[in-house]
């Protein structure tokens, strides 16, 4: 039964071969401590080393100005929809939105709880296959940030330019497409990224906000949602989830070991770029999103014949190429191509997409 597969799954996603053996190798004993970092306090001279060395490459990689804190906290990218206008609104009323996909649309719900969230602009009219022109967006200069969805993982649709918004502090979901390419990181207040695309194992989020940007919350926000008690205590205020934060710390030195984030985002684009040029030149496959605004790191695509779809999603696992069916919001089949899927993944997916064509036309 042991065969390669390549895993198209947007998440939890595929980890580099290198860091799975590696944390294979150091799990019953790390660093000859006779221990594994899961049993380890999170308070031990040991993990402050593990934690400290994960941030201290994550700010290497990304060049992260000392103005800002690197947060390593639990509760998934979803919490950050609440905790954001929780933590930056202060005494603003409201903060801008730009709705672009289901992630964005929910970060926009759950913000409304908080405060007058304008909607800035809405790719609804086109289904989402777009970003809103820049000249249409309706920026407001009192809103406390605008915020924004880097890459929609479910619809395929990806900023490739960080947009133009002024003084008002720029806020970002990143989820999935962190670490993908070279950022300037001084162009946003807050970056947050639940790990379990491009980072690590699901369980953590990484948190990038300029401190100054921090408000003391109101005395009704719990502890653990303020980002203020995670910066005071170097989140160990409880205890964090360990494994993953290890977890990541090794992707982010498999990074560096790559060639940084040059070459994650040549990378990326080779891998998405070789998919696209595909189904572009096939009637067979479709991909909806405007060339401009197309996913470098999730790859919608449909059959011309909808009936075709669970034959081609049955007998790409028989070929080992596995989890390509669509969000469970919109079918179809999607390629998720994150930093650990490595380009002979690609060439098998396209060989067998041309294979599956061919003996089905
Ligand atoms: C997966 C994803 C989320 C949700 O992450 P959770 O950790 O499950 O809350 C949010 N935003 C984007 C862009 C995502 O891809």
């Amino acid at each position: 039964m042991k065969h390669t597969v390549f895993n198209f799954g947007a998440g939890p996603a595929m980890l580099p071969k290198e860091v799975m053996e590696r944390a294979q190798a150091e799990m019953l004993d790390w660093n000859s401590t006779g221990i594994s970092v899961m049993e380890m306090s999170h308070r031990s001279p040991e993990f402050i080393r593990i934690a400290e060395q994960a941030e201290a490459d994550l700010r290497e990689i990304m060049s992260i100005p000392e103005s800002y804190k690197v947060l390593f906290l639990s509760g998934g990218a979803s919490l950050q929809f609440a905790m954001v206008p929780m933590n930056l609104l202060g005494n603003r009323k409201g903060a801008d939105y730009l709705h672009t996909g289901i992630w964005s649309g929910k970060a926009l719900e759950e913000a409304r709880h908080f405060g007058e969230m304008k909607l800035v602009a809405s790719g609804k009219e086109y289904n989402f296959t777009s970003i809103p022109d820049r000249k249409k967006w309706e920026l407001d200069t009192d809103a406390a940030y605008v915020y924004y969805t880097a890459n929609e993982t479910i619809g395929g649709l990806e900023f490739h330019e960080i947009p133009d918004v002024g003084q008002v502090p720029l806020v970002t979901d990143m989820t999935s497409s962190i670490l993908s390419m070279p950022l300037d990181v001084t162009k946003f207040g807050l970056i947050f990224a639940g790990a379990q695309k491009n980072i690590g194992p699901a369980g953590l989020t990484v948190i990038i906000v300029r401190e100054d940007l921090v408000h003391t919350p109101s005395a009704n926000v719990p502890t653990l949602l303020a980002y203020e008690t995670h910066i005071k205590s170097k989140c160990m205020y409880n205890t964090p989830p360990t494994y993953n934060w290890y977890m990541s710390g090794l992707v982010f030195q498999w990074i560096k070991d790559q060639g940084g984030l040059d070459a994650m985002a040549e990378r990326s684009k080779s891998k998405s770029g070789k998919l696209y040029a595909a189904i572009d030149a096939s009637e067979f496959y479709n991909n909806p999103i405007s060339h401009d605004h197309r996913s470098r790191m999730n790859v919608p695509f449909t059959l011309a014949d909808e009936n075709l779809e669970s034959s081609f999603i049955s007998e790409a696992r028989k070929a080992g190429l596995t989890a390509l069916e669509g969000h469970r919001s919109v079918g179809g089949m999607r390629a998720s191509l994150y930093n650990a899927m490595p380009e002979t993944g690609v060439d098998a997916l396209v060989a067998f997409m041309a294979d599956f064509e061919q003996r089905y036309t």
